[in-house]
């Protein structure tokens, strides 16, 4: 067989869902991470793991306003030597018979070995007496390092800075973070049959709703979103357009025009354009998805049905977009749920638009929206999960256990159970 027959016959095979990601995944390469500005790196990946350069904290500090003192020390009043603030450098040493004034985060002076709360002490005439029965070595003190030592692995490769990571970040020191860039995405609609939302669909004509689902979906999962536009079912136009996509873009998302239609141009000017990597998914929706890559860059022909289009988004691109940005693919977590009616397996792995629930005995269930049809957008209003339906001869009945894919937290108890 020649490479052109082979490549041909690969093309027909319908993937399994897992090795089309990993096909995916196999052709997607972190971006070159960039240099952001400490207040601007939330939200974003780190590229490279964060040690530790210093121990926090880096000197003794007291956690309490007090008195630093000697723990052991047998006077009964103390002399007060002067106060200590947060910020200061202390330039006291207590000795046997007398205690250090000091504020919570202050470093504690030389010669104290522990800090006496302020709630527990009397003070007059500059003697101060202690309060309290006893007092430990250590107390109210955080040692050197405390926080965090020199040289720890503080945040790995990868992970989404959030505040306290930027926190972290801040506080050792890092005006600038290196992060994963963000891919930049071109989204493109095609169809004859489609007008912009401010338009009264003429016959045969619908509104084109795809765009602005992917274009917010490719930003959520951290993309810039560099072009955003409709194309008709007319090849050179489609060429240009893809042509213009790949030269501003890390990744091109179309929709539509990859099933079997006469119009299903896309699928052909992939060929054309990319090297394809596959163009049939043993999934429903979202069977005709097409995956191709010109270089580094990515094109993901997106089946035009709403439903197959932005179920083809969570499955495929969104993991390449967390790639590209220097995180883990961080596959949404599949949990075992018990469905809460039958549900009928279709010849395909199905991702049924599910709604899952923590019942008060922490256990989850889920139950599906209604009709799974993939023009039906409604499928989605409300769903936190994809069910996943094993093609199977028989249907599943309540009770049984399944696989659902989270995309957002379980909604605990929405509703009665029947
Ligand atoms: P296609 O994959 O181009 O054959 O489209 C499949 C179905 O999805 C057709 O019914 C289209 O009208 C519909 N469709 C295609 N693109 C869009 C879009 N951008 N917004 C809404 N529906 C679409
Ligand atoms: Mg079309």
């Amino acid at each position: 067989m020649t490479d052109t027959h082979q490549r041909a016959a690969d093309l027909d095979r319908m993937l399994h869902p897992d090795e089309a990601r990993a096909t995916v995944l196999a052709n997607v390469r972190p971006l070159e991470p960039e240099r952001v500005p400490i207040a601007e790196a939330g939200d974003r990946f780190l590229a490279n793991p964060l040690i530790a350069d210093v121990s926090l904290p880096p000197f003794p500090a007291a956690t309490m306003d007090g008195f630093a003192v000697i723990h052991d020390d047998p006077a009964v009043e103390r002399r007060v030597l002067g106060s200590g603030f947060a910020g200061d450098n202390p330039d006291v040493t207590v000795v046997p018979g007398t205690a250090a004034k000091i504020m919570t985060g202050a470093p504690v002076p030389n010669g104290a070995d522990a800090v006496v709360q302020v709630e527990n002490t009397t003070t007059a005439d500059g003697i101060m007496t202690i309060q309290q029965p006893e007092v430990r070595y250590g107390n109210n003190i955080r040692e050197v390092g405390a926080d965090l030592r020199k040289g720890d692995l503080l945040i790995e490769a990868g992970m989404l800075l959030g505040p306290a990571e930027v926190g972290l970040l801040a506080s050792l020191g890092h005006a600038e973070v290196l992060v994963g860039r963000r891919p930049r995405v071109a989204v493109i609609s095609t169809g004859n049959e489609l007008v912009a939302p401010d338009q009264i669909p003429g016959p045969g004509q619908i509104r084109d709703s795809n765009r602005f689902s992917l274009a917010l979906a490719a930003r959520r999962a951290g993309a810039e979103v560099v072009i955003n536009r409709h194309i008709r079912d007319e090849e050179a136009e489609l060429r240009a357009g893809i042509q213009d996509a790949l030269e501003a873009a890390d990744v091109v998302l179309t929709s539509g025009g990859v099933s079997m239609g006469d119009l299903d141009l896309v699928k052909m000017l992939l060929g054309e354009l990319a090297v394809v990597h596959f163009q049939k998914l043993f999934m429903k929706p979202g069977k005709p998805l097409n995956f191709a890559t010109v270089g580094d860059k990515l094109l993901f022909g997106l089946p035009g049905n709403p439903v197959s289009c932005l179920v083809g988004f969570q499955m495929f691109v969104r993991p390449a977009l967390q790639v590209l940005q220097s995180a883990p693919p961080d596959p949404h977590p599949t949990v075992p749920v018990a469905i809460e009616h039958e549900i009928a397996p279709s010849d395909r792995i199905e991702y049924q638009r599910a709604v899952v629930t923590t019942g008060t005995d922490g256990r989850l269930s889920a139950y599906n929206t209604g009709p799974q049809m993939s023009a039906r957008l409604m499928s989605f209003i409300g769903s936190n999960a994809f069910l996943v339906v094993q093609p199977r001869d028989k249907p599943y009945v309540a009770g049984d256990i399944l696989d659902a894919i989270l995309l957002a937290p379980p909604a605990v108890g929405l509703r009665e159970k029947s």
